[in-house]
C-alpha cells in the first residue's frame, strides 16, 4: 500500500531533535517511502529554542533538491510543531508561527486567527487558537 501522507516527522536536518544530517534525512524518508509515504509536511519543533524559520525553510529547500538528486519519491510539505502556549496564544505580533501555509496566503498577519466566538476551553485551560 502507498500514498499515505505523514503530517507529524523530524525530517528536516538539524533545526530541532530530528534528523542531525542531510544523510540522516535522506535515509529516514527512503524508509518512509518503503512504509508507504508518498507525501511528508516535516512538523519542526517551533519554539525559541529550536531553528528559526528562516532556516527551517532553508533545509526544506535543501531536503526537497537532494530528495531529487538522490531520486527518492518523497513530496515535502511546510508544516510544524506549534506549542499552544500562551505566547502563541497571545496573537500574531507575540511570535510568527510556522504554518501549513505561509501567513501571507492565509490572509495575512501572523497567519493565528482569534478562537471561534463560543469556543470551549479545554481541560487544560489553554484555548484552541483556530488551528
Ligand atoms: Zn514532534
Amino acid at each position: 500500500m502507498s500514498g499515505f501522507v505523514d503530517l507529524h516527522c523530524h525530517l528536516l536536518p538539524a533545526v530541532d531533535d530530528g534528523a542531525r544530517t542531510l544523510e540522516d534525512a535522506l535515509e529516514m524518508a527512503r524508509a518512509l517511502v518503503d512504509l508507504g509515504f508518498s507525501t511528508v509536511a516535516p512538523s519542526p519543533h517551533a519554539r525559541p529554542e529550536y531553528a528559526p524559520v528562516d532556516v527551517v525553510e532553508a533545509r526544506l529547500v535543501e531536503l526537497k533538491a537532494a530528495l531529487e538528486q538522490a531520486r527518492i519519491p518523497l513530496s515535502l510539505g511546510r508544516n510544524a510543531e506549534n506549542i499552544l502556549d500562551d505566547a502563541f496564544l497571545r496573537g500574531p505580533c507575540a511570535r510568527t508561527p510556522r504554518t501549513a501555509r505561509g501567513a501571507e496566503e492565509q490572509g495575512g498577519g501572523g497567519g493565528i486567527r482569534p478562537p471561534p466566538p463560543g469556543q470551549p476551553v479545554p481541560p487544560s485551560g489553554r484555548r484552541v487558537a483556530g488551528v
